[in-house]
């Protein structure tokens, strides 16, 4: 009987309830692959699958970024909601507190200092929409002429290296289409 039941149990376990499919895409690099996150309820767990969509640029293939992409936001560290430094402490509160808080610092910084006090600096992991935005509300809502991202860090001593080298800063100096006709082929990064 207890055999059977567990049998049964497994059975279950494997069965997808229910499955829903969202069309997104890679926010990682500029190749922007698109892609389809596939959510499967599993009993009470789900469990998610990237899947390459065709593209010209990638013809449907996700490198392991992309395929893991998703996991940032299942993160168990990740932040959900507010949190405001109260005593040496970082102490849950309302995103209305927060949000006043942001403008009266602002606020005063600017008032205090003129409106170039304050600098943007956007994520890597953003897409092109969420970028259009931040560089509205920076040059728009604050004001301020200083607006940078992650790529001053991480990218500019290759596109020096790639200036001087090549002559242009690309991360290929070839079309795609070039490399089943290429008799050599120099990956460094
Ligand atoms: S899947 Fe890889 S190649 Fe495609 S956008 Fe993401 S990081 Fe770039």
């Amino acid at each position: 009987m207890t055999e059977r039941l567990l049998k049964y149990f497994r059975t279950k376990q494997k069965e997808v309830q229910s499955e829903k499919t969202y069309d997104t895409q890679c926010p990682f690099c500029s190749m922007q692959c698109k892609m389809q996150l596939i959510e499967q309820t599993i009993v009470t767990r789900k469990k998610y699958t990237a899947v390459g969509k065709d593209n010209p640029t990638t013809k449907g293939r996700l490198c392991m970024k992309g395929m893991n992409a998703h996991q940032h936001a299942f993160h168990s560290e990740r932040i959900t909601h507010p949190l405001i430094k109260k005593n040496g402490e970082f102490v849950r509160v309302s995103w209305e507190e927060a949000l006043q808080y942001i403008k009266e610092q602002v606020t005063a910084i600017q008032h205090e200092d003129g409106l170039d006090a304050l600098s943007v600096y956007g994520s890597a992991s953003i897409t092109n929409e969420e970028a259009y935005l931040l560089g509205k509300f920076a040059r728009v809502a604050l004001k301020t002429k200083h607006i940078d991202y992650n790529g001053r860090l991480c990218m500019s001593a290759a596109a020096t290296a790639a200036n001087q080298t090549f002559g242009m800063d690309r991360g290929l100096t070839n079309a795609l289409s070039e490399i089943p006709h290429a008799r050599v082929i120099i990956l460094a990064g």
